[in-house]
This record gives structure tokens, sequence and C-alpha cells, in this order.
């Protein structure tokens, strides 16, 4: 089973449109969304999901007021101030007294408070902090996720898609083509460890090269083969000229140059993968996977 990765420097280079084409012209691989900060991915992939779950990756706080004999140990040992003073007014356990306040959005499951309690009144509880997907479109089966809005441990939800996607790849004897997220951060490391191919899409812009120096250097870090795409090379060709030129000195091939074509923003408008269509980008997208050794 292979594991090919799409990832980009930035966010805005055409990763998506990408990934979209190469699952058409895969025809038989297990596409899985690791962009789980914005995930995009469903919306050119006709797709009906047939598999919801809740993923539980973090942990909260909470405080039983019987138990509590307002110490205030709690409050000292937390690192992240989750937890507060606040004052009950009017009835209640502790009338007008102050008493202390867990703030589940701050509160990073740590545990610190509950082994300084000494009345044993913290415990803590699972949090769910997303939900995965797995889906089945017209060229396989896609696995994806949505993370919660202001939950934590995105790095953790990619790993749980692409647990999803490995399994069911296992299973049906396939590889699996992963969409990440732009950037260097824990998720795209989370999206690219254990990967046998890196393809970054990059732009020909000062800030696109700039950017791509760095996700090559991550990706050299942890020694994964690596190709590189330039989209809308014809829109700058002495960018493009030096792009070609950087990626010489770092050792990575540049495997393919994609045109400008005013088709993509349409078939995106439209939700398709660009290379249903006949048009400079989808031809370009075609010989670039012919490239691609599965
Ligand atoms: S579990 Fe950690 S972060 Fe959460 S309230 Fe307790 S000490 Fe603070
Ligand atoms: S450490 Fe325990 S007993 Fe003390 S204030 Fe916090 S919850 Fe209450």
């Amino acid at each position: 089973m292979k594991q090919i990765a799409i990832i980009s420097g930035k966010g805005g280079t055409g990763k998506t449109t990408v990934t979209a084409a190469f699952a058409e012209l895969a025809e038989a691989m297990i596409v899985a969304d690791c962009d789980v900060e914005a995930p995009n991915l469903h919306l050119v992939l006709d797709h009906k999901v047939k598999k919801e779950t809740e993923y539980v990756g973090n942990q909260t706080a909470r405080i039983d007021y019987l138990l509590c004999s307002h110490c205030q140990r709690c409050e000292e040992v937390c690192r992240y101030e989750a937890i507060i003073e606040k004052v009950q007014v009017g009835e209640g356990i502790r009338p007008n007294e102050p008493f202390p306040f867990i703030d589940s959005k701050r509160c990073e499951g740590c545990a610190a408070c509950v082994y300084a309690c000494p009345t044993q009144a913290i415990k803590l509880y699972p949090e769910g902090t997303g939900k995965v997907f797995l889906s089945e479109t017209a060229v396989g089966d896609f696995a994806h996720a949505e993370l919660y809005l202001a939950a934590d441990g995105s790095g953790k939800l990619v790993a749980e898609v692409r647990r999803l996607a490995r399994d069911e790849a296992r299973r049906q004897n396939k590889s699996v083509l992963i969409d990440g997220s732009p950037g260097i951060g824990c998720v795209v490391i989370s999206t690219i460890t254990g990967c046998q191919q890196v393809i970054v899409v990059t732009e020909p812009s000062q800030s696109g090269k700039h950017d791509l120096e760095r996700v090559i250097k991550l990706t050299g870090h942890f020694k994964i083969p690596t190709d590189v795409i330039i989209n809308k090379w014809d829109i700058n060709h002495e960018v493009s000229q030096e792009i070609e030129e950087l990626c010489l000195q770092l050792g990575v091939a540049v495997i393919g140059r994609i045109p400008f074509d005013p088709m993509v923003p349409q078939a995106i408008a439209l939700g398709h993968p660009i290379t249903r269509y006949e048009c400079p980008a989808a031809e370009a997208l075609r010989v670039i996977w012919g490239k691609i050794v599965l």
C-alpha cells in the first residue's frame, strides 16, 4: 500500500484541485482529506456519507461541588488559567461565596488539578473534538473529518482520518491519496509521516517560492521523496524559472507545470474535478499523473 500526500507551502496554490484531479485519474485509490482545519475536497468530490463517528480527542476537567472545600489549590496549579473564581449569588451550595469554575475551552486536560485536589472533587471527562466520515464517491472511498469550532487536537484528528483511510486501503488492496494542509505545522507533519511520496503544489510568486523552500526542508528532514508541481506557471515565467532552479539546488524534481486556465474556477464552482473537462489544465494534470508510479 502506497501513501501519497499532496501538500503546499501556503494556502491557495491549487492543492485540492490537483488532489481531486488525481483522485479521478487514479480510479482505484482511497482518498483522504487531512486538511481538517479547512476541508474542501468534499466540495469537488460528489460523495455520500456511509459512516459517521464522533472523535474523542481531548479530556476536560469538571468539579463536583458537593466535594469541593474551596481551598483554591486547583487554581494555583492550572498553568492554562482555565480555573477562575466565580461568586454564586443567591441560592446554591454556598451562596455568595467564591467557588472555582473551569472554563472548558481553556482546559487542556493535563490533570494537574485532579492530582492537586485534596478532596478528589475533580475528574477528567472525555470530550468530542470532531467528526470522522467515511464516504463513497464514484472513484472510491473517501475519508474526511470536521473539527468542531474552537476545538483543539487537529493533529490527532488527522491521524484518525489517516488510520481510517489506511484500514480501508488494506481491506480493499488499494493505495491512499491524501489532501494535506498548507504550511509546516504539526497538522502537516501528522499528514506526511509514513508517506512514501509527497507532492508539493506551488505557484510562481515570491511568497510561494519562499514557502516551498520551507516545506521541502520539512519533507527532507523526514526523508520523504518529494516532487513539485508549479501551478499557473505561465502567469510569471521568471519566478517559475527561479522555482525550477531552487528545486534543482534542493535536489527535488519538478514533475509538471500546469498553465493558468479559466476553466479551473468554473469547474470548482460547479463542484467538479477539472479532469472532467477537456482543457489545458486537465491535459497537464493527465500528463503529470502518468509520471506517478503507484
Ligand atoms: S486539567 Fe489541567 S488545564 Fe484543565 S483545569 Fe485542570 S489543571 Fe487546568
Ligand atoms: S482543589 Fe478541589 S477542593 Fe480545592 S478548590 Fe479546587 S476543586 Fe475545590
